[in-house]
């Protein structure tokens, strides 16, 4: 087991945006790190919370071009950690919601690395707080699923089954460049063409854009306004409640809501 002396290797979520929505932990943390290695999600305004003088290290990824392989990333925490360094790694988002969080741990406690998780609002959360849009509702929405999209050998990798069953809200992360497709999917599998569908990309910025309105209409919506990563689909049960109404009695910005 790892002696007072050793590092140790926090596992901090940066939330979807601004440094307004960490934790309290998390800036903490952060403010204590001796080395900060961070995704290509993390806003600049999270970054300027670790010291100036900490060690920094980029370990992004943009589409399947990595900056670091997962293993050589895993071999850099442990180093670290093992030469007594307060190591911070953050990630977008939540680091166990598709931030390969799960990997990294297990390669710390194979190393015999101490390692502690601070959890960060996930994107789903983030933008349903943006959006004014409840994931979960006692008239509508029973269940919450959140799934990723992927294609393998030019087919979308999705669980068609799940995503069909009513009366759950489904988001999808990591879905925009596959929108088509699975629209197309689910339009083909009988998912009905009314259902209630928002894309929402950088949620929680300044320059968040959104897109809601029916599933067999909004992907044309989303091309017209060149909506950008990241981004996540939201789908139904709930349409999203008029904006204009919302803006006069909340801070939720009037974006492009369809009939
Ligand atoms: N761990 C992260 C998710 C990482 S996967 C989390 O918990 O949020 C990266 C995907 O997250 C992106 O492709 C996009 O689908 C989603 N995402 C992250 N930040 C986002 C944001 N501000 N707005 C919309 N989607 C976001």
């Amino acid at each position: 087991m790892p002696s007072e002396h050793t590092g140790k290797v926090y596992l901090v979520g940066a939330g979807p945006g601004e440094a307004d929505l960490l934790t309290v932990r998390a800036a903490r943390c952060l403010a204590q790190a001796q080395v900060l290695v961070h995704d290509r999600l993390v806003d600049d305004s999270v970054l300027a919370l670790a010291p100036r003088d900490c060690e920094r290290v980029y370990a992004g990824k943009r589409k399947h071009v990595h900056a670091m392989s997962q293993q050589d990333l895993n071999g850099l925490l442990v180093a670290r950690a093992r030469a007594g360094r307060r190591v911070v790694r953050l990630k977008g988002g939540d680091c166990f919601v598709f931030g390969r969080g799960g990997e990294e741990v297990d390669a710390l406690t194979a190393a015999g690395v101490a390692w502690e998780v601070i959890p960060g609002i996930t994107a789903a959360s983030g933008a349903a707080a943006a959006l004014g849009l409840p994931l979960t509702h006692r008239d509508h929405a029973q269940a919450l699923t959140f799934v990723t999209a992927h294609r393998r050998h030019g087919r979308l990798e999705l669980d068609w089954s799940l995503l069909l069953r009513p009366g759950q809200t489904v988001v999808i992360y990591m879905g925009l460049s596959l929108l088509e497709d699975i629209v197309a999917g689910l339009l083909a599998r009988g998912k009905p063409p009314a259902t209630p569908f928002t894309v929402v990309s950088h949620a929680t910025r300044p320059c968040q854009q959104s897109v809601s309105g029916r599933l067999d209409r909004v992907a044309a919506l989303v091309r017209e306004q060149r909506l950008t990563s990241p981004a996540l689909l939201v789908m139904g049960p709930q349409p999203r409640a008029a904006a204009g109404a919302m803006a006069a009695v909340c801070n939720v910005r009037e974006e492009y809501v369809l009939a």
